[in-house]
């Protein structure tokens, strides 16, 4: 494994340091600061009388969104949780370099990416962004993530530095760290990714860190970035995440995003001529940000281009392989798994992700995904042939499909079925004016009934005061109690046929739109089917922050138990795919979940399902950990993650045995969330998250204290079974491992080394018990086949951070490599000394 070897791969510069003083020299007052701020949510700014170029940013890191939600279609790769459970940091590398093309099809230069906080706790809002609970592997694949992207000239903005790994108050919230803690944990895959890949840029936390806003750290952004870890480039701000205008400049953060700013601009000049700061304050940040659009090659670029869409069969394929390479079998009894297209009989689809599935997380990460490959559709095309014909529901060659349950948190988007076209009519002065009887500044066709806008509608409506008049017709398929919902950044409002069914004024903020938008407001109203309504909905901007947004939901009256609706399906079939999960609703970003049980009645779909079918596959669609009760009941379960756009072709080639489910926990999965490290101590109280567990997070606590997880960390099944068989010290960090294929199956198989050093009976500190180190992927073995391969690990294997040295240093004690298939699995346990 290259752990540490590979040389950075930074653009080089162009532009020699004289050169870049010398434009630094020419800048006023005004144009320096300038620099220093965004011109809009998605540009930083320029100074065109020099030449100076404006770039584009873009979210990141489930794929290059452009400037707009809504805007021109995007690649979504597996989520972050996806690809660190490939344990594969080449193919990591490649997704990179595919996020590298897509970001320059959206005109930017920089990706807001990789997300490499860790999954603290398993409810953590953005886990699914996020890649493990460990930062050894957490490093091994942010590094491969930046590597390729940034091969392609975008610089890779990692994310975000530090201590922000769950949503809990995430904007003000105190992360109270030790500083070991933060060291070996928080911070190790920073350290990685700056020293091994060279990432171009780092976006602070909103958090602060015992104490200060991560972003006026002077210790953490001058003290550990640059002067310890020599990080050259650029520190930019998260989303109105800069509190300061002088601790800010102070503490080395070079860019606040977005623009126009607010802590910077004008009241960056008048601090200067106040004399808080001085322009020599302001040359470090200027001269790092012209050096960091020098060595992007933007001086040669010119304004930010046109965005357009990308889709080539090559990327489809390496996402197909991703998606699948990260898919991880955790249970297959009596060989399940994989399906026998030969004999497979008829086939029940059922579940709540299963149509169209869920292929990304919630939040800044949405891509508007170019491609959605839906597991039943994409199991109807593949099995359907083969599947036996019989079924009632949703049938289609002889695949069928009942979807189980209902699992929103918010009722979902109006079918394409009942609403009849949208117009939206846009008023600059707000809605007052439309009451009025005022004609509308801008009417133009809708899209959809989730808007979010970060920049005016358009040129002649005003961004801050506007409002709108959405327009469409409803027409159920079904008479009975129709519920219609609404989530609003604003004040919005719903009528039918005239009537006002859902009014949102004065409604709380938190529940939607990262934690800005207001909870849902919901009306219930008796609707005849077949007849068509006047539907409209009413939206009004207010001052309530960063976007204007309003999403609309509407739910059908249920008059079957859906849950019996699949059992009678299974019943009458010979094997049961049943797909369950969360969606973008339960893992966003802005709030964290509050239980690690699938939502709705899905646990006791896949019970009830169980009991009446002959073979009950699970395949569980979610971004990070949930509870499994039901486990003893099923024959087969495969967690396949956010997947990406390509999750049902993906998920038909696992399941058909055309490839082999790849992936390993990146995640400890645990019994219930009351046994997780950090369980008695998230989300924190009185503005504080004490991360009393320390370093004993994820299997670090499971496997020190002895607690029995669910699964352990690193675990993962194939198609065969392997041995390893044989294990020694070859070199200075060096482990030889030879795997042989016992079973009958080709297999790949993922080789761990983890690193332990004894410890006393008394010992009660937060040294973990043991720690991954090390882990390679075998080659393709055939059955009977042996491989013999080296494995690199760690050189910290043995050191630990020294709270009274501030420095690593060695260990005492006995220490012993662990040579094994996952966290709680040792085929070899090897001496360590040093050679
Ligand atoms: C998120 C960042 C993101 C930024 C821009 C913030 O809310 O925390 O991860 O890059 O918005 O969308």
């Amino acid at each position: 494994m290259t752990a540490t070897s590979a040389p950075r791969q930074t653009p080089a510069a162009h532009r020699t340091d004289a050169e870049i003083t010398e434009l630094v020299d020419q800048l006023t007052l005004a144009e320096m600061a300038a620099l220093l701020g965004g011109s809009d949510v998605w540009h930083t700014s320029g100074v065109e009388r020099l030449g100076i170029p404006r770039i584009r940013v873009t979210d990141g890191p489930a794929g290059a969104r452009g400037t707009s939600f809504t805007g021109k279609a995007s690649a979504n790769v597996p989520c972050g949780t996806a690809l660190a459970a490939t344990f594969d940091p080449q193919l990591v590398e490649r997704i990179g370099h595919l996020l590298g093309l897509e970001t320059r099809s959206k005109g930017a230069r920089v990706l807001l990416a990789p997300t490499i906080n860790l999954h603290r706790t398993p409810v953590g809002g953005r886990n699914f962004e996020c890649m493990s609970e460990d930062p050894y592997l957490t490093a091994r694949i942010a590094v491969g993530y930046v590597k390729g992207l940034q091969a392609e000239g975008v610089a890779a903005c990692v994310k975000h530095f530090v201590g922000n790994d769950t949503e809990f108050e995430r904007m003000t919230i105190d992360s109270q760290i030790g500083e070991a803690t933060l060291r070996e944990l928080y911070l190790a895959p920073f350290e990685a990714v700056v020293k091994e890949a060279g990432a171009m840029a780092i976006m602070t936390a909103y958090n602060k860190i015992n104490g200060p806003f991560c972003a006026d750290d002077k210790s953490l952004i001058t003290g550990i970035l640059r002067d310890e870890w020599g990080f050259d480039g650029i520190v930019m701000s998260d989303w109105f995440g800069l509190h300061s205008t002088v601790e800010g400049i102070l503490s080395g953060l070079d860019l606040e995003m977005p623009g126009p700013p607010k802590q910077r601009g004008d009241l960056l000049v008048a601090a200067v001529e106040a004399g808080h700061l001085s322009t020599d304050d302001l040359r470090g940040p200027v001269t790092r940000m012209i050096r960091f659009l020098d060595r992007l090659g933007a001086f040669e670029d010119g304004e930010p281009g046109e965005e357009f869409t990308r889709d080539e069969p090559v990327d489809r394929a390496l996402l197909r392989q991703a998606a699948a390479a990260a898919m991880v079998l955790l249970r297959n009894e009596n060989a399940a798994l994989p399906l026998s297209a030969a004999s497979l009989g008829r086939v029940a689809v059922i579940g709540p992700n299963a149509l169209p599935g869920q292929i990304m997380g919630g939040g800044s990460a949405f891509v508007n995904a170019v491609h959605w490959s839906a597991p039943l559709r994409a199991l109807q095309e593949r099995l359907g042939s083969a599947a036996t014909s019989g079924a009632t529901s949703e049938e289609t060659s002889g695949v069928t499909f009942a979807r189980g349950c209902q699992t929103h948190r918010q009722l979902p988007s109006p079918s394409r079925d009942v609403h009849g076209p949208i117009t939206i009519d846009y008023f600059t002065d707000g809605l007052d004016s439309y009451r009025r009887g005022d004609s509308p500044t801008l009417t133009e066709p809708g899209r959809g009934f989730r808007m979010m806008w970060m920049a005016p509608p358009a040129d002649n409506v005003s961004e801050t005061s506007f409002g709108c008049v959405v327009r469409s017709t409803i027409t159920p398929d079904i008479s009975g109690d129709w519920q219609f919902g609404t989530t609003a950044q604003g004040d919005s409002r719903i009528l039918i046929d005239g009537e006002v069914i859902v009014d949102d004024a004065g409604g709380k903020a938190g529940g939607s739109f990262f934690g800005l938008g207001k909870f849902e407001h919901v009306g219930t109203i008796s609707l005849e089917a077949n007849r068509t309504y006047e539907f409209v909905v009413e939206y009004q901007r207010t001052n309530m922050g960063l976007f204007a947004s309003f999403n609309i939901g509407a739910l059908a009256p249920v008059h079957n138990d859906l849950v019996l609706e699949a059992v009678d399906l299974a019943a009458e079939s010979d094997v049961a795919i049943v797909i369950v999960g969360t969606n973008d609703d339960w893992e966003s970003e802005g709030y964290d979940r509050t239980v690690m049980d699938l939502p709705g009645d899905q646990d006791r779909l896949i019970s009830e399902v169980a009991s009446v079918s002959k073979k009950t596959i699970v395949v569980i669609n979610a971004g990070s950990p949930v509870t499994m009760p039901w486990l003893d009941q099923v024959d087969a379960v495969l967690y396949v993650w956010f997947p990406g756009q390509e999750f049902g072709a993906a998920l038909a080639d696992v399941l058909l045995g055309d490839v082999e489910p790849g992936g390993r926990l990146p995640v400890t999965v645990p019994r219930r969330l009351e046994d997780t490290p950090a369980g008695e101590h998230h989300p924190g109280r009185n503005g504080v998250a004490q991360y009393r567990e320390g370093r004993l997070m994820g299997y670090r606590w499971y496997d020190t204290i002895g607690r029995e997880p669910l699964f352990p960390f690193g675990f993962g099944l194939g198609w065969s079974t392997t041995e390893i068989t044989s294990a020694h010290i070859s070199g200075d960090r060096l482990i030889e491992v030879t795997v042989t294929n016992t079973g009958t199956a080709p297999t790949i198989d993922t080789v761990q080394i983890y690193a332990a050093v004894e410890r006393s009976e008394t010992d009660r500190s937060d040294e973990p018990a043991q720690k991954l180190v090390g882990f390679e992927k075998t080659p393709l073995l055939a059955p009977g086949e042996s491989v013999t391969f080296a494995v690199c690990v760690d050189p910290r294997s043995f050191q630990h951070w020294s709270e009274t040295e501030h420095a690593w240093i060695d260990r005492d004690g006995a220490k012993t490599l662990r040579v094994g298939r996952h966290s709680r699995h040792a085929a070899f346990t090897l001496p360590y000394v040093p050679l």
